[in-house]
């Protein structure tokens, strides 16, 4: 493993038993996540963002099965000795009570989904830290005042006793926000953790996040449809689709030099926080049907700049630079020389101005 990732996933591949049959939602993703750091995993909906960090909190739908991968992670522990442990081997009983929570901390896009009605939000937070028997109840009750402080919630004295009904989404997303927290991770994934509220609480979340990251030290595997928040958190970006990435870089690589002429539509299509959304692109076409095998570049039919090869034979991930893949055809030294439209090149020039 390298020394500066906290997590490297490799060759991971993850399909689904339903009905109509075996879809193959992740066809071997390969990502590093560097200590301390944001990455930022962008792609259109369907495209495995969602199962990807679920398997690496161990938390795949009863129906999925692994077909292979690792998910290493570079556990320390209080003496800063490191230990690297393959998360996807784990025994589910294991991951439940010595890395979920206490290690890897996971907030989802709906946070009524992830808090129980019938329960105060005061216990519900010191619930996750005895659960893990990191502190007394005393202290657990303790931390809670303190946690619910940190994360921008007025008079914790009075809140504690509150049930999820009587705060606001904003709220409820900040007592999630502070459930994950409760444990100190390592690791906290945001599955789109702003998307159902409001841009100003979506902004304020976001400070939030980037605040803790800088105090705790915390490493972030962020997924979000905003562009701005891609610009404004991200040190890394990993772009997905059709379960797997097709290209990834630093923020700058990615935003000053795209390769991908998915990541190019991409781009184009995610609106941002300042952006009326409506005189946005739109990629034309839709994903492929993952139930069926995918032959040559998944992109290929809505590829606008598709050749020949891009139908019969999927792409290498080709170097651009040390920090810099992408897997697209267009990338081998017998293609054609194609530019990133202008328009969008100017577009992410003013994202990343304003994100500064
Ligand atoms: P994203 O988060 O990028 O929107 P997901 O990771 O949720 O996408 O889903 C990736 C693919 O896996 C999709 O095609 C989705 O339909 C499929 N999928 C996810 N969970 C299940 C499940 N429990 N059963 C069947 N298919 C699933
Ligand atoms: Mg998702």
């Amino acid at each position: 493993m390298n020394s500066q990732n906290i997590l490297e996933v490799h060759d991971l591949a993850i399909s689904f038993r339903t009905v109509a049959g075996t879809v193959n939602a992740i066809r071997g993703v390969d990502l590093d996540v560097k200590r301390g750091k944001t990455l930022a995993i962008v792609g259109e909906s369907g495209s495995g963002k969602s199962v990807t960090v679920k398997s690496i909190a161990g938390i795949i739908a009863g129906n999925g099965v692994l077909n292979g991968g690792t998910a290493l992670y570079a556990m320390r522990d209080k003496d800063g000795n490191e230990k690297v442990i393959d998360l996807l081997k784990l025994p589910k009983k294991e991951m439940r009570h010595n890395i979920n929570g206490t290690h890897i901390a996971i907030v989802f896009q709906d946070p009524l989904a992830s808090l129980n009605p019938t329960m105060t939000i005061g216990a519900q937070i010191a619930e996750s830290m005895t659960f893990h028997h990191l502190y007394s109840h005393a202290e657990a009750h303790r931390r809670t005042l303190e946690l619910l402080d940190m994360v921008g919630i007025a008079e914790p004295e009075r809140r504690v006793r509150n049930y999820p009904h009587q705060l606001s989404g904003g709220m409820r997303q900040r007592v999630v926000i502070a459930i994950a927290l409760a444990c100190e991770p390592d690791i906290l994934i945001c599955d789109e953790p702003t998307t159902a509220l409001d841009v100003t609480i979506q902004a304020r979340i976001l400070e939030l996040i980037t605040e803790l990251q800088r105090k705790m030290g915390i490493t972030v595997i962020y997924i979000t449809h905003d562009l701005g928040v891609v610009a404004t958190v991200a040190d890394d970006v990993a772009v997905m689709y059709a379960g797997r990435i097709i290209e990834k870089g630093t923020v700058d690589d990615i935003f000053y030099d795209p390769k991908h002429p998915y990541t190019w539509g991409l781009l184009s299509s995610m609106p941002d926080m300042d952006d009326t959304s409506d005189m946005l692109y739109t990629i034309p076409g839709n994903p492929p049907n993952l139930l069926h095998p995918v032959v040559g570049d998944a992109f290929a039919p809505r590829n606008a700049y598709a050749m020949g090869i891009d139908f019969r034979k999927e792409p290498p991930l080709f170097k651009v630079s040390d920090t810099h893949y992408a897997a697209t055809w267009l990338l081998d030294e017998r293609a054609p020389k194609v530019e990133m439209p202008k328009e969008l090149q100017r577009r992410l020039a003013r994202i990343m101005k304003e994100a500064q």
